[in-house]
């Protein structure tokens, strides 16, 4: 196992107004590797007199920046993009051993991806403005003021970039607070955004707990939008304090994706893909597809399949380049999945006391359930760990009906032989995505929820409206 005692990540300062400044309080927050169970290091526990400052900051910045061009935004985020794209190696490094990512997957996944979005609001940035003409009205559109972005911990850099860069590009500053478990990576863009001359008070930082600084954000009267990436009853909260005052709220929240695999698919790919998805970063995905349905005829095949992929899911060292499975964040979180575990009443197929996993750090073997009744806790419920429930169905209708007997509504998938059947079902589900037949992540399509998985879009074009106002002038 890779040993973090000999690296001290701590960092000091909040960046404020342009500036690496001391935080008004002397309290710390611990960072951990979830492999190992060591210290890496601490961070100011922000408050709310720093909120205050960061907010004042970007208030004053946003004549200025709003008043930029498109064209004179996206050159600065073109800079920050040289400027991350520098620190790759180092991200991937600094989210492997505060999240525990298997290195793999951190260069690919939570270093490329973040610098993949980047580079399309760079690009999106130097597009004109986007105004028409309705009558005798011209419809323009304005940036919505200063942003408060909170993020969570499973991608932590780029789920700070999705909301940064789409702000930025939109004329927005921003008050930015990752979570409080994986807050390191966050200091490297500020490195970043510093090397790249991202004008004072445009980005701002505050580390901090939700309580803290993540409420004193979301309750701010001078904060004009929330961005929360989170838990669902995280976002419940945070939309009760910015409804007092009428702020515009984003959401991206949890799911419970389902992946339909119907009669004639590719059952081996279908399956594979599908566990893949469902331990992607230890299952603390939000976007995994976490129930997979299958149809009568192929069930036993399938579920037969799916343990025999998990079993070659084996936790271990995420600094091993073999490791395709690293540990969940923290100890609260691993405690939580076992929970799941523990009271499921379905058939384990994969998984459970037998399966080794390393002594040491919040390692959860990869866990497969079989006859999952659709009402379940395991079926209803975000476990957000390496859990998958298989669902078996008697024809389209009823998978439709499954997929969507959820309160979520994020992702999901659909495999046919027949593309335009797995077309007709993609439309059917009440979902903010779906990949038929395997289709790609694409990075530029907007990504979003239905029901209590979110409101609101983040990523391409449709992220960045998001940022901004509607104004109609008549002539
Ligand atoms: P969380 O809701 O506990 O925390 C998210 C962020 O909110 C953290 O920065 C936290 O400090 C802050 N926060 C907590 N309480 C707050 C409060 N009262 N006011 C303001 N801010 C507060 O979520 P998490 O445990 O960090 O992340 C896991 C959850 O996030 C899962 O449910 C997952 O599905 C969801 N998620 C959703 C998406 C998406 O795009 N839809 C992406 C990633 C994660």
């Amino acid at each position: 196992m890779t040993s973090s005692l000999d690296v001290d990540l701590s960092r000091d300062k909040l960046h404020i107004g342009g500036a690496w400044v001391a935080p008004a309080s002397t309290e710390t927050i611990a960072v951990e590797n979830p492999a190992t169970e060591e210290l890496l290091g601490h961070v100011p526990a922000g408050t709310a007199e720093d909120v205050d400052r960061a907010v004042a900051a970007a208030r004053a910045a946003f004549d200025g920046w709003a008043g930029t061009t498109m064209a004179e935004r996206g050159a600065v985020l073109d800079r920050l993009h040289t400027a991350l794209a520098a620190r790759s190696g180092e991200i991937a490094r600094t989210v492997g051993l505060e999240l525990g990512t298997p290195l793999k997957i951190a260069k690919a996944v939570q270093a490329g991806l973040p610098l993949t979005v980047l580079r399309g609001y760079a690009d999106t940035a130097t597009r004109p403005v986007r105004e028409e003409t309705v009558g005798n009205s011209l419809i323009v559109h304005e940036p919505v003021g200063v942003v408060g972005a909170i993020t969570p911990w499973n991608y932590p850099l780029h789920q700070v970039v999705a909301k940064v860069a789409a702000a930025l590009a939109a004329g927005c500053p921003v008050v930015l607070k990752p979570s409080e478990l994986t807050p390191l990576v966050a200091y490297l863009l500020l490195d970043a955004a510093d090397e790249a001359g991202v004008p004072p008070g445009v980005l701002n930082l505050v580390t901090g707990t939700g309580a803290v600084v993540g409420a004193a954000i979301a309750g701010h009267p001078d904060v004009d939008m929330v961005s929360f990436t989170g838990s669902t009853a995280t976002g419940r909260a945070i939309s009760h304090a910015a409804a007092d005052r009428i702020a515009r709220v984003a959401l991206e929240l949890g799911g419970k994706s389902a992946n339909v695999i119907l009669d004639d698919a590719d059952l081996t790919k279908a399956v594979k893909v599908g566990v893949g998805s469902a331990f992607l970063n230890s299952g603390q995905t939000c976007t995994a597809w976490t129930r997979m349905l299958v149809h009568q005829s192929r069930y036993a095949e399938a579920v037969e399949l799916a343990a025999s992929v998990a079993a070659g899911y084996r936790a271990g060292d995420p600094f091993d380049e073999t490791t395709r499975l690293g540990p969940l964040v923290s100890a609260a979180q691993r405690d939580r999945v076992i929970g799941f575990i523990n009271r499921a009443d379905a058939r384990m197929v994969a998984g459970g006391p037998d399966i080794p996993v390393p002594g040491r750090g919040y390692f959860v073997p990869a866990t497969v359930f079989a006859d999952v009744d659709p009402d379940s806790e395991l079926a209803q419920e975000e476990i957000f760990g390496p859990v998958l429930a298989i669902i078996p169905f008697t024809d389209d209708d009823h998978a439709v009906r499954i997929a969507n007997n959820s309160r979520y509504g994020l992702a999901g998938a659909v495999w046919s032989g027949d593309d335009e059947r797995a077309l007709a079902v993609a439309r059917r589900l009440r979902t903010g995505a779906v990949d038929v037949n395997g289709g790609a992540f694409n990075p530029l399509a907007p990504f979003g929820g239905y029901k209590q998985s979110g409101i609101g879009r983040e990523l391409g074009a449709y992220g960045l409206a998001e940022f901004q106002q509607t104004k109609a002038i008549q002539r």
